[in-house]
């Protein structure tokens, strides 16, 4: 038997799945120049796909037809070579439409393969936003910000071809940078392509990550029951109704947090969240009651706090709250966990106002969502000067 090779394209729903499904399509197309057959095919991202929704893509490429069969008789790849994340947020994990818990970006990866990622973040951030493994892996950042577009419009910011070049270095054996320009030269037409995917196959380096390092969180496990083992019936507990919230600080209690599953969380969903000012709320209720997740808990005081375990980043809090700069959405990388803002609001208001302020400065870095006409056309320049100059 030959060799296997597999690859995974972790994107946002509906704002990546034409990158990652040119991603995908080109791996195989480039493997196909050397005589190895492949296929590329989704997952997780069946109809409605919805908006950011983690999905993935996978290629699946071998050294000749029967080890390709072999490899294609699993429903989905147990492990691979590559993981390719096309949004540095999707760190913190992964949990897909209809599938089963929060599962680590670099889950399937095997022993020493390589997770590749587009951010404008240091290897250092990225690496503790990430679960820990228990082998060793290599982290490889094609920088750049990560690209956002639509379904049925796409940014043509070369990130797809500058993750083929890093793949061409760092699994030569699955193609060759010559191989890889041939493919994207016949599919797009397009020699700058060419080149930009030749910059970044020379500039591309990895970090080796080590297993203690990380997010030492565990994420969400639970067996899969016996085909013997199945009952003739099952009850789902339903959720309860919710109760009052406590005050941190004077232990007062009053308001409502409704009960939310304990077990799909959503918050994998955000590249965004709300960051709110307390000191200038005026208690109109439009976020609660715009909010389409119902993420808001109602404070003992008549406040609203985003509850970051089940928002999942839509911005319509933003858009709806009446007080400027009430309800800021800020780049989710810039959080290292989902703590109540209200609650530290409420142990140190001025320490609160400083982060806050803080936090707001990095507004100009919101990832997703096509807000006006010409948006694509003002990013693209940017993201092409980092093809050609790195
Ligand atoms: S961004 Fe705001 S409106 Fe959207 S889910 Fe989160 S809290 Fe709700
Ligand atoms: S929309 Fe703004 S002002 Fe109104 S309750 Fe929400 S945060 Fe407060």
């Amino acid at each position: 038997m030959g060799r296997l090779f597999a690859i995974e394209i972790i994107y946002r729903g509906i704002y990546q799945k034409t990158l990652a499904s040119r991603i995908s399509r080109a791996i195989v197309l480039a493997a196909h120049q050397e005589g190895k057959p492949g296929i590329s095919f989704g997952r997780y991202g069946d109809s409605p796909e919805r908006n950011g929704i983690p999905a993935k893509n996978f290629a699946i490429v071998g050294t000749d037809q029967e080890t390709l069969e072999q490899g294609m008789a699993k429903y989905e790849p147990k492990e691979v070579d590559i993981t390719i994340a096309v949004d540095d947020t999707l760190f913190k994990g992964v949990e897909s439409w209809a599938w089963y818990g929060l599962q680590p970006v670099n889950k399937l990866l095997k022993p020493g393969g390589t997770l590749i990622v587009t951010s404008r973040e240091t290897p250092e951030a990225l690496i503790k936003m990430a679960h820990r493994k228990e082998t060793p892996y290599q982290l490889a950042i094609v920088k750049g910000t990560p690209s956002f577009s639509g379904l049925w419009v796409y940014k043509d910011d070369h990130t797809d071809v500058r993750i083929l070049g890093a793949i061409a270095k760092l699994l030569p054996e699955l193609f060759s940078l010559k191989s890889v320009q041939k493919a994207i030269v016949n599919e797009w037409k397009d020699p700058v392509k060419a080149e930009s995917a030749a910059r970044s196959c020379e500039r591309i380096s990895t970090t080796e990550v080590m297993p203690n390092q990380g997010n030492p969180e565990i994420p969400y496990k639970f067996e899969f029951p016996k085909w013997h083992e199945m009952g003739e019936g099952i009850a789902i507990p339903s959720i309860p109704a919710g109760r009052a919230v406590e005050d941190p600080v004077s232990h007062a209690t009053g308001g409502f947090r409704p009960d939310r599953n304990p077990t799909f969380k959503k918050f994998t969903t955000r590249t965004m969240r709300p960051v709110v000012n307390f000191d200038t709320c005026i208690k109109c209720t439009l976020c609660w009651l715009q909010c389409p997740d119902s993420c808001f808990d109602v404070t003992p005081e008549g406040l609203y706090d985003a509850n970051m375990q089940a928002c999942c980043g839509c911005g319509v809090c933003e858009a709806v709250c009446p007080v400027k700069d009430c309800v800021t959405m800020v780049n989710e990388s810039e959080f290292g966990d989902n703590a109540s803002q209200w609650e530290e609001w409420k142990k140190d208001k001025a320490a609160y106002k400083i982060w806050l302020e803080d936090k707001i400065k990095t507004r100009s870095e919101r990832s997703h969502g096509f807000r006006y006409r010409g948006q694509y056309e003002e990013q693209i320049p940017e993201m092409l000067r980092i093809a050609r100059e790195g």
